[in-house]
Order: structure tokens, then sequence, then C-alpha cells
């Protein structure tokens, strides 16, 4: 069975065409599976006999809403979605003056181990298709009536470790037949895959980069996430470079703030010296604390802030929403699996 919806529109017309159809049948089923429709019946412009063949070779995925969780505070919502395979991945709607943003995951799980991410405890068990992670946006804005005008890729998973679906998705969700997000309207978080970042500069797209750094020196970063033991920050740091020039799309640096950890002022000095005049732009975000973890937040976010500052870095802090949902990092996603294997990373 194909999984329809992951197909792009030239796929498409060259299913349609293998049908003996038209091309254009292709956007018209192009743009009824970008409006959420599920079920081939309801493709009322196509004819029974092949609304019927389409049910014999594909499948439109659909992902249940096992959880939903509705933040009192602030309105976020988070929802646990179960996948065709019973797995389940999380999606967060934030809501903000400047508009909504939807957070969606890449990977059921992930295989990246940083210390303080609940996403990652369970290990990897499997890469989202493209559809899947479009089905995230779609549905959300669909069952929350909330239009959606921007979208992280900061949920669970590490997004260019699943780099061709997520190109994908990038690809459908920006198209106009589809839901037509602009791609500046997009981020892309990853925790430094070097080669991969040099792939997606190679694909010049205007969407913001986020680089989920937590740590400007090697002995930290590689304590706090095993990615670093491999590359390194000065590594990192010159892909980042690279990645500007090539784009001419600026950075944006994701640093937790754990205590006693990453909050020193001689390590805010060490990542002033590697950002200042780049324009460069750090968001400093307070710890989650996730139940099977040591860690804890900082105390320092403001003092690291404006040391930062000082230093001539664009700093901001990100404001906390959902948190008495456990709007973050893969908590609930945890929660509903009975998540109980202990965390043996620090
Ligand atoms: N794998 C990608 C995207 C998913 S994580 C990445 O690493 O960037 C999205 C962001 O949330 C990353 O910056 C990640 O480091 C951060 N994060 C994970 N767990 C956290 C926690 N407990 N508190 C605060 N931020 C966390």
């Amino acid at each position: 069975m194909i999984d329809l919806k992951s197909y792009d529109l030239p796929e498409l017309e060259a299913f349609c065409k293998d049908l003996g159809q038209p091309a254009f049948r292709a956007r018209q089923i192009f743009s009824w599976m970008h409006k959420g429709v599920t079920d081939f019946e309801e493709m009322t412009n196509l004819s029974k006999e092949l609304r019927q063949t389409l049910r014999e070779k594909a499948y439109i995925t659909r992902p249940q809403v096992e959880r939903k969780q509705v933040s009192k505070e602030d309105g976020t919502i988070k929802y646990l979605w179960r996948l065709r395979d019973g797995n389940c991945v999380e999606t967060v709607l934030m809501r903000y003056r400047h508009g909504n943003t939807v957070c969606v995951s890449s990977q059921v799980g992930c295989r990246m181990g940083c210390a303080f991410c609940a996403s990652t405890l369970g290990g990897k068990i499997r890469d989202l298709a493209a559809s899947e992670i479009l089905d995230q946006v779609l549905f959300t804005q669909l069952d929350s009536g909330a239009e959606v005008s921007n979208i992280v890729l900061m949920g669970i998973g590490e997004p260019l470790d699943n780099f061709e679906n997520v190109m994908r998705f990038l690809e459908l969700v920006n198209h106009p037949d589809g839901l037509n997000m602009g791609m500046r309207h997009i981020s892309l978080s990853t925790c430094g895959l070097t080669e991969k970042i040099d792939k997606l500069a190679s694909r010049r797209l205007q969407l913001t980069l986020s680089v989920s750094l937590h740590a400007p020196d090697d002995e930290t970063r590689s304590k706090i996430m095993p990615v670093n033991r491999s590359v390194g920050v000065e590594k990192l740091m010159d892909t980042c470079r690279r990645y500007f020039e090539t784009t001419g799309r600026r950075i944006s640096f994701e640093y937790a703030m754990i205590d006693g950890v990453n909050d020193s002022d001689a390590q805010a000095d060490l990542l002033a010296g590697y950002l200042a005049g780049t324009g460069s732009h750090v968001n400093l975000i307070p710890l989650n604390h996730v139940e099977e973890s040591p860690l804890k937040p900082s105390r320092r976010v403001r003092a690291f802030q404006k040391r930062l500052e000082d230093r001539g870095v664009t700093v901001t802090v990100r404001r906390k929403l959902g948190g008495d949902i456990d709007a973050s990092c893969g908590q609930l996603r945890r929660k509903a699996m009975g998540g109980a294997e202990a965390a043996e990373r620090m």
C-alpha cells in the first residue's frame, strides 16, 4: 500500500499516469489530502471507479487524538497522536500575540541521547513519514480551529536524522496547493549534525535554522550532548559560519540553562567569544525539569543574559508556555507509554 500523502505533486502525477488518468487528477487528489480528507469517498470530483482503485492501492494517513491537554494558563494545546502502527508522537500548539505556532515531532523517539531531554529516554523507534509530520500541522489546525502561522520542528526527534522525509515535509507544507506555509515561517532545530547542516545549506531554503548548543566548551557539551563527542564545538561553529555564508540566513542558538552545569560567567564569556559580531541570536531556555533527570533549572538566567548582552550578543529568554500540561520535550509520550525506564544518564 502506498502512503499517498507523502507523495509530492510530480510523484502523484506519475502515479495517476500509471493508472491511465490525466495529470490534473493528481492536483485534485493532492488538494483533497491537504485539506485533511482521508477517505477517497469524499473526493467527489473523482469517478467511482477511480476512488475504488485508489482505495485498493493506497491509504491516506490520519492520526487519532490519543490525548489532548489544554493549558488553563495560556491556552497552549498539547496533542498526543496515535499513528497508524500504534506509535505515538506529540504536537504542541502555542498561541502568541503574533500568531499561532505549532511544534511538530520528526521521529518516534530520538537516538541523540541528550541528558536533559525526555524524548530520547527510550531511544528512537522509527522515523516519521513526511505525511505524518504534515498531519501534525493539518490536524492540529482542524481539531483546534486555530490557524497556524508558524511551524517549529522542535518536537520529539532529531529532524536532520530524518533528513529526506523532513525535506519532503517542507516541500509539501510549503506547496501552494497545500497548506502554503512560507519557509520564513518555519524553524528547524538540530542538536548539530554537521554533515547534515552542510547538506541543508546546499538546499538554500529560507527557513530559520536553530542549533541546540547548550554549552560553549567541549567538556560540558560532550557530557550533556553525546553528539558532541564526535564533532566538537569548534567544528560545529565552523559549520554554522559556513551555513550563514551559503544561505545568508542567521542561525539562532538554543541554550537550556542548567544549574551548575552551563550557567557560569566563564561559559557566558566563551559563548560571547564565538557569537559577538556575528549577528547570531541566543535563545536562553529555562530548563524544563524532567522527572527522570537529576539536572535542575539554573537560577542564573538573567545574570547570564546580561553578561552575554554586555558582550554584544542578542539574547532572548524563552517564555514558558503550557507549564501545567507538561508541554515540553516528550514528557506526555513518556507518561502515556507508562515510561518507567530509569534514566541512566547523568
Ligand atoms: N533534536 C532537535 C529538536 C528537538 S529538541 C534539537 O536537538 O534541537 C527541541 C529543543 O528543546 C532543543 O533545543 C532541545 O535541546 C530542547 N530541550 C530538550 N529537553 C529540554 C528540557 N528538558 N528543557 C529545556 N529544553 C529542552
